[in-house]
């Protein structure tokens, strides 16, 4: 008989051990959980104002890395929403404002910054990531927007900072799965996430069989 043991589980990481379970189902929900569970994250920049000695290209660059806290189930991939605006619309799309300036003193810019003012639960999952530092006067003012997509598009999207599946040291078939998330959601949802993909693929190919 299968079985499955929470060995550890936390916001950030979750490990299981199970035993009598076909490794192949294992390894797919390990690997959907690297490219396939969808995550937001800046995907489009539009610099209005940056007196900072970094590039436009570069700052778009490091504010689309910024880890997103998702809030589960609320918004869309673009592919898949019914607004076919290219665009997009609220429920594809999130707008972030960045609006910074270094008075007297040169000071750094950090992520804590960013401001969602559509949605209060979209936020950066850390606000000490630092974006761009600024010398006295100097100024970034940006207005981006965040979307969903996978990992297998852009790391920007990868859901998983981790996903590893080792065989348990006791061995005798027993298996172990650990995920650790980028924060963009708790471990525990990221690992639900990841089973309904292999639920939802699995159901797409009994039914085309089923056709058949
Ligand atoms: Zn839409």
């Amino acid at each position: 008989m299968s079985a499955v043991k929470i060995k550890q589980i936390s916001d950030k990481d979750v490990d299981i051990v199970v035993e009598n379970f076909d490794i192949a189902y294992l390894n797919s929900v390990r690997r959907l959980s690297l490219s396939e569970v969808p995550v937001l994250a800046i995907d489009d920049v539009v610099i209005l104002e940056n007196t900072s000695p970094v590039y436009d290209e570069v700052l778009a660059h490091r504010l689309g890395m910024i880890p997103l806290v998702t809030p589960v189930d609320r918004y869309s991939l673009p592919s898949e929403c019914d607004c076919n605006n290219p665009s997009g619309c609220p429920k594809c799309r999130v707008m972030i404002v960045l609006d910074a300036s270094a008075g007297e003193s040169p000071r750094t810019v950090y992520s804590g910054e960013l401001i969602c003012p559509e949605d209060k639960d979209v936020k950066p999952v850390s606000d000490r990531i630092p974006i761009v530092k600024l010398a006295p006067n100097q100024k970034v003012k940006v207005e981006a927007y965040a979307r969903m997509g996978r990992g297998k598009d852009h790391a920007k999207w990868q859901a998983a900072n981790i996903a590893v599946l080792l065989e348990a040291k006791n061995g005798k078939g027993m298996y172990e799965l650990k995920l650790e998330t980028n924060g963009s959601y708790k471990a525990s949802t990221l690992l639900t996430k990841s089973i309904q993909l292999l639920q939802k693929q699995i159901k797409t190919i009994s039914e085309a069989v089923g056709e058949v």
